[in-house]
């Protein structure tokens, strides 16, 4: 009886310790499988954007196949090389050699980076691809070298849609500082159709006329000087109008503004409808001049050149508010603020002549189109600034009340 119960004993003692096992089993594999799906998700979320790159260039890779074929073929015919070198700047300043496919067209010929994107020499988006000789060896510049050079960049993207108006070095260092996952998806969408738009024509100063209305061919810096000579010279009020297509769209159903917009007397292309409008009529824009980019170095500008600014336009408080942030930002002059919501049958004589006794040389009105710009036609003979530009939202935009159109 007694080894009955001491047999027992031993047996549920042995169950116990089975079970005690098996929960131990069960624990240590959870505690496996947790750590390894934690380590699953470290390594993905340190590898997701090269697994990201990986996918995109094996599928242009593949996609070049027949190109590759073609151009082999060629190579037996004529001996052509299938590819053309060149030594650039890789990652921490290390030259490397990439290779294009050797064929005219830019766009096409850069499709060869993929291969360099699945080996890792290159990034899919990154800082720009500099040949060895425009490496720009500054000391302060070397950091730039931190990013790998990618197929994409902000440069390339600011450049191709023409408003690479900081240049490539400020660009470049914005790039640095700015970079995130996201920017860098909104960089990857915007350069498809930018490179696609590229424009590879021979680019002149010649003014582009779309629907009777002149367009004046200018780069950022020269449009600047130009309104900065013109504000000096205070022979007259000139008219600067910025005009996008929409505005190009209004004016098929208003024909005064049609009219207004033929006798401006500087009107500047505005938006990327213009640069691609301007580059399928073969006559390419030199760069994409609106408000809101030139505003910091029309500011720059004033300053160097001692000129004052008079806000006009917006809801009430909006110019004075832009005021105090222009004059903190760049210490520009503002001679004076009006809010653009008055009588303009009724009050323009009165702020006109609020304007001349301010001494203004530039004044920046906000009304919106077409209202802006019938405003500035009809009573630019009685102003005394050099020069009157009709600004749209740029107010809201820069006082923080409205986003800018992407
Ligand atoms: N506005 C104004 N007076 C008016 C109507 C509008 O000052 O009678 C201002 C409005 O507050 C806004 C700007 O004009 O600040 C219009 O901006 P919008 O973006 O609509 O103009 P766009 O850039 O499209 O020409």
């Amino acid at each position: 009886m007694v080894r009955n119960m001491k047999c027992e004993d031993k047996k549920s003692h042995r169950l116990l310790q089975t079970t005690q096992l098996q929960k131990n089993l069960e624990k240590n594999r959870r505690h496996v499988l947790v750590k390894m799906s934690m380590s699953l998700s470290l390594w993905l979320s340190r590898h997701v954007y090269r697994i990201i790159e990986i996918v995109i260039a094996v599928i242009v890779s593949l996609l070049t196949i027949p190109l590759c074929l073609i151009l082999l073929l060629r190579r037996g015919i004529n001996g052509q090389n299938v590819f053309v070198e060149q030594k650039i700047v890789g990652r921490l300043g290390v030259p490397v050699s990439i290779r294009y496919f050797n064929i005219s067209s830019p766009l096409v010929s850069s499709l060869a980076l993929f291969f360099h994107v699945l080996s890792g020499k290159l990034a899919l988006i990154g800082s720009t691809m500099k040949s060895l000789s425009h490496d720009n060896a500054a000391p302060e510049n070397g950091y730039l070298n931190t990013i790998k050079p990618g197929v994409i960049s902000l440069w390339q993207v600011r450049k191709n849609s023409k408003i690479g108006h900081e240049g490539f070095l400020a660009t470049e260092w914005e790039y640095h500082f700015t970079r995130s996952a996201i920017s860098d998806l909104f960089l990857f969408l915007r350069a498809i159709p930018t490179s696609i738009f590229k424009n590879t024509q021979p680019v002149t100063s010649r003014a582009n006329d779309l629907f009777g209305v002149l367009f004046v061919n200018l780069t950022m810096k020269e449009a600047v000087q130009l309104v900065g000579q013109k504000a000096r010279q205070k022979e007259k009020t000139d008219s600067v109008f910025f005009v996008n297509p929409d505005c190009l769209n209004k004016t098929f159903a208003d024909r005064p503004y049609l009219h207004i917009l033929e006798n401006g007397d500087y009107v500047f292309p505005d938006g990327i409808g213009l640069t691609i409008a301007c580059k399928l009529l073969c006559s390419p824009l030199r760069e994409n001049v609106n408000g809101t980019d030139m505003l910091p170095f029309l500011c720059e500008m004033a300053v160097q050149k001692d000129l004052s600014l008079f806000l006009l336009g917006a809801k009430p408080g909006v110019a004075e508010e832009m005021s105090t942030q222009l004059q903190q930002k760049y210490s520009v002059s503002i001679a004076g603020t009006h809010h653009g919501y008055f009588d303009y049958e009724q009050e323009s004589e009165a702020v006109i002549d609020k304007i001349n006794r301010s001494g203004a040389d530039i004044i920046l009105v906000a009304f919106g189109a077409p209202l802006q710009e019938r405003w500035i036609a009809t009573h630019k003979d009685k102003l005394k600034a050099g020069v009157a530009m009709g600004v749209g939202g740029l107010f809201d935009f820069y006082s923080g009340d409205t986003e800018r159109a992407p």
